[in-house]
């Protein structure tokens, strides 16, 4: 096959040659992460990337816009389907824009939002003060107890103090299940908006793997790249019309310009993999495989926060190790283990250094590895941990790993 780029701009070329090699011979379990179809490559770098359509489908600014209203279309109706809602904008660029654009949407500046705190699993988007979301409106913050769990009870008195204008569930690291009802019921207490950011579970939610946060939320962001193995980007749900209305008009022409009609192809690309019979395969699969490797790492001694995980991901926690959770970080990066390091409820260490790392399963998954593969890893993991210092170890590892990854090749080439 003969590329375009190569020839015009070889020092690109070769950089995303190099990142292919990377993504085949690490194994990549940072839990946000995931490896899109090539389908929804293809539709990333189809000709759509030159179409201004800035509106909606049938209401367009611009000419020509016949076949891109479809695609949009079929975006909308397939996550419709998928979560079983009545309203959806797949125009938002990112999860990021989609949380801002309801925010923005349905508050004034300065209102009230409450979400949970960046240290305790909680995103940025949900009001962190370096983020606009803690700029423009007044953040304030829940967390998990020392268990790694909500306690819902503390939360619900905790929101009749704060009294928010908007209640925001959802997570970059939270490692159980979330009560929407009970949630719902808190929010109803003072009257708030119930918006859940379910970027990190979607994927498992569309295949009964996680609750479905409908019918109790008033509205539902989640990115597109995460569990659900779309393209990046995100999306916005709900089922009230009014809400709808304002939403679609603070995506456009509130916060953003021309939607990425490639990008939203690829969104449509990767909904129909999600409806597919299979999607539920890969999802039970997903859960299967991080049990697997929480069990050898419990048995090898290793604390979990919570004890292990309802979902996705799992929380190590080095609060009792002599070692941090940048250490681990660094040492399993070095034997070719990507994950990242995070805060663990209790936390003793700076957010630089930490106590602990987040581990994800669903790149690894999609790759096709199973619970052999994963008991495998997760003794990988422990032998790692257990001689952080020893770079021998570190280097045999490695080259193991290449000889794993050699048998779960995702993709043939670099570009699709
Ligand atoms: N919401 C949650 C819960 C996330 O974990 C993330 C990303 O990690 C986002 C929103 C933001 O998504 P994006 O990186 O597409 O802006």
């Amino acid at each position: 096959m003969s590329y375009f780029m190569e020839k015009s701009d070889k020092e690109i070329f070769d950089l995303i040659q190099k990142e292919l090699v990377r993504q085949n011979e690490h194994l990549e379990m940072i839990a946000s992460e995931n490896f899109t179809f090539p389908s929804v490559m293809e539709a990333m770098g189809s000709v759509l990337t030159n179409k201004y359509a800035e509106g909606y489908p049938g209401k367009r600014y611009y000419g020509g816009c016949e076949f891109v209203d479809e695609i949009e279309t079929i975006a909308i109706e397939r996550i419709k389907k998928l979560f079983g809602c009545n309203f959806a904008n797949v125009q938002p660029h990112s999860g990021s824009q989609a949380n801002g654009a309801v925010y923005a949407a349905l508050l004034k500046p300065y209102d009230k939002i409450m979400g949970m705190a960046l240290s305790h699993g909680g995103h940025l988007t949900h009001g962190a003060k370096v983020s606009l979301t803690g700029k423009m409106y007044q953040s304030f913050f829940y967390g998990v107890e020392l268990d790694g769990r909500i306690d819902y009870d503390k939360l619900a008195d905790h929101v009749q103090v704060v009294q928010p204008n908007m209640l925001v569930c959802g997570f970059s690291a939270y490692t159980r299940t979330l009560d929407f009802k009970r949630l719902r019921e808190i929010a109803d207490s003072v009257n708030a908006i119930l918006l859940a950011d379910v970027a990190h579970v979607a994927g498992l939610c569309v295949a009964g793997e996680y609750p479905n946060p409908f019918p109790y939320c008033h509205v539902v962001t989640t990115t597109t790249h995460k569990t659900l193995r779309g393209p990046r980007g995100g999306v916005i749900l709900t089922n009230d019309e009014e809400m709808a209305k304002k939403i679609d008009k603070m995506v456009f022409p509130g916060i953003q310009g021309g939607p990425l009609m490639h990008v939203i192809a690829g969104k449509a690309v990767g909904f129909g993999e999600n409806l597919k019979p299979e999607w539920k395969t890969y999802a039970k699969q997903v859960k299967a495989n991080i049990n697997a490797l929480a069990t050898v790492l419990v048995g090898r001694g290793f604390e979990l926060v919570s004890g292990g995980t309802d979902n996705h991901l799992i929380l190590m926690s080095f609060l009792k190790n002599s070692f941090s959770g940048k250490d681990a970080d660094i040492a399993l990066g070095n034997a070719g283990i990507t994950v990242n390091k995070n805060t663990v409820p209790g936390e003793t260490r700076s957010p630089f250094i930490t106590s602990g790392v987040r581990i994800g399963s669903p790149a690894l998954t999609a790759r096709g590895m199973k619970e052999r593969e994963f008991k495998i890893i997760g003794n990988w993991i422990a032998d790692i941990l257990e001689n952080i210092t020893d770079t021998n170890l570190q280097a045999k590892i490695k080259k193991e790993i290449k000889e794993l990854t050699k048998d779960f090749i995702i993709y043939d080439r670099a570009i699709y």
